[in-house]
């Protein structure tokens, strides 16, 4: 049957009156819809729909909508207390607590309530889509409507597609959902949708990272930020969501892809939820909260001022100089005064293999590459590994790693070389990928296995991280500036911890065979 697109005539019904359903009812009512409100607490619709009219009666005060505007679309939403009142509505949007049976048994009645023409969208955040239409007598016009907290602000919507949803109702939703004003991207019931899934990682190795002992939560998330150019750390961000939110997305998500490695919660996570150290809410998670809610030990590991060398040579082969991704640091450093002076590797010299900063006291200051630092060139050789930086011109922070051989003199040396480029330093552990690029090359694999798999397409991947997470980059635009180093850090990875967490989309080799980028998947 085909499905048209519910115009602005249609009435929308919004089910489930809590936090994301007062805001997606305000979303429709915007939009022109006539909106009723339901929730199955008696009064909560009519809360919701209250919380509603204070939000543009604030729009009012600060001059962003009219009070005509304003009282017009207060005028569109009513809240209604039975669920027989949804009859003739043209859209449902179900957004009750998350909860497979209370949904399924929700749905049966919309299904009877609303005419069979009708669209039924769930915003479930984790369950399958499929599960939630599974027994309806029509399961091909249920669909997800992913929105975002707050649902009014962030423009992105998952349209999430279920095994027997039609292709004519995907489409009716995503038209929906642009008439709304929002970026809808398009992907299958598929374990955590696109941005729950992808973002995994990001939480998953600075855990892990923790659990390694390489560095702090605090040094973690200031070079995640400082360096990586993310919004926020990992260790803040599931501090202010809460850490048993957190836990119960990365354990759905593990769950439904039958324990799968690459999904795995730490113990780490496992033993704060446990000592009931949710985050902000509790007032301590991975950090305390002081009375005032800021953070009491949130200082990341910084190094004392260091002098810069005044020369340093930069050992190169064949134009090479093992500096790519950081390069415009290596203009930084340049700048602020200190003489690198190049030197080229002859033809004769052939057993020339060091390329990077030759540093006083021996040893070699390079970008991070793959191996942790006292693995580089197969073992033994003294280095300090620079992670990588999102924007190498502007970056505050970055992360040295040096080997365990590595002379105090160099890694003096090496501090103070950042540091006259005008980044603060943090010395962290050792790490294959070290912190910015391991995560990156993680977030980079999910992301292209998720499009090999046909879950989503590559630009609906990377316009829902960067709307859904505000990451600096798209993960597969990220990873075609990174190039080979994906794949070859994610290989070190393997090898260090190989249970399967770390394997490499095979997808990687096939497009380089074939001179493809990421986004050409
Ligand atoms: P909430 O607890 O704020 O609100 C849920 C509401 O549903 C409550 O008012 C409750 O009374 C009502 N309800 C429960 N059972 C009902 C039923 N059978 N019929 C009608 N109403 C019923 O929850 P929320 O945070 O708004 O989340 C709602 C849904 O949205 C969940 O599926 C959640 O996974 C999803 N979601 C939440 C967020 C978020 O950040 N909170 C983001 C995206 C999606």
């Amino acid at each position: 049957m085909s499905f048209p697109t519910p115009g602005p005539d249609t009435t929308v019904a919004v089910v489930g009156a809590g936090t994301m359903g007062a805001g997606i009812a305000e979303v429709a009512a915007r939009a022109g819809h006539d909106v009723r409100l339901h929730d199955a607490a008696p009064g909560a619709a009519a809360r919701g729909a209250e919380a509603v009219r204070r939000r543009l009666a604030r729009d009012v005060e600060r001059g962003r909508a009219s009070a005509v505007e304003a009282a017009a679309v207060g005028d569109r939403l009513q809240s209604v207390e039975g669920i027989e009142q949804l009859a003739g509505c043209g859209v449902v949007v179900e957004a009750v607590v998350e909860d497979l049976a209370v949904k399924r048994a929700l749905f049966a009645d919309l299904e009877r309530v609303c005419g069979p023409a009708a669209l039924l969208a769930t915003n479930t955040s984790s369950i399958s889509i499929t599960r939630v239409a599974a027994g309806l007598d029509r399961p091909q016009r249920v669909i997800g409507l992913h929105f975002f907290n707050p649902a009014a602000r962030m423009r992105l919507v998952e349209v999430v597609r279920g095994e027997d949803t039609e292709s004519d109702v995907v489409d009716a939703a995503t038209e929906l959902a642009r008439a709304w004003g929002k970026t809808p991207v398009r992907c299958t019931s598929t374990p955590g949708f696109v941005v729950n899934r992808v973002a995994r990682p990001f939480y998953g190795e600075a855990q892990r990272l923790v659990e390694e002992r390489v560095a702090d939560p605090a040094t973690i998330d200031a070079v995640l930020r400082e360096a990586g150019g993310f919004p926020m750390g990992p260790f803040e961000l599931t501090d202010l969501v809460g850490q048993d939110v957190n836990l119960a997305v990365s354990r759905s998500v593990w769950e439904q892809t039958f324990h799968d490695p690459r999904y795995a919660p730490t113990v780490l996570q496992q033993r704060l939820v446990d000592a009931g150290r949710l985050g902000r809410k509790t007032g301590r998670g991975f950090y305390a909260y002081g009375a005032d809610g800021r953070p009491v030990d949130a200082a990341p590991r910084t190094e004392p001022r260091r002098l810069a060398p005044a020369r340093v040579g930069l050992t190169s082969r064949d134009g090479a100089d093992g500096f790519d991704v950081m390069r415009p640091f290596l203009e930084r450093i340049t700048k602020a005064g200190v003489d690198v002076v190049a030197h080229e590797a002859s033809d004769e010299d052939d057993d020339f293999e060091v390329v990077g900063i030759g540093l006083p006291g021996g040893a070699t200051l390079l970008e991070t590459y793959g191996p942790a630092a006292s693995e580089c060139w197969g073992g033994g050789a003294a280095v300090v590994l620079l992670d990588w930086a999102h924007d190498a011109t502007t970056c505050t922070r970055v992360a040295l790693q040096p080997s365990a051989d590595c002379p105090d003199e160099s890694l003096t040396a090496a501090v103070g070389l950042c540091q006259a480029a005008g980044a603060a330093v943090s010395v962290v552990g050792e790490s294959p990928g070290g912190i910015v690029a391991r995560t990156v090359a993680m977030l980079v694999n999910e992301a292209v296995e998720l499009v090999t798999r046909g879950e989503a397409s590559a630009e609906d991947v990377d316009v829902a991280m960067l709307l859904g997470t505000g990451y600096p980059s798209g993960p597969l635009e990220w990873g075609d500036r990174e190039g080979v180093e994906v794949p070859f850090i994610l290989e070190r990875l393997h090898e260090a911890f190989p249970s399967g967490r770390y394997r490499v989309s095979p997808t990687f080799a096939r497009l380089e065979a074939a001179g493809l980028r990421l986004r050409e998947l």
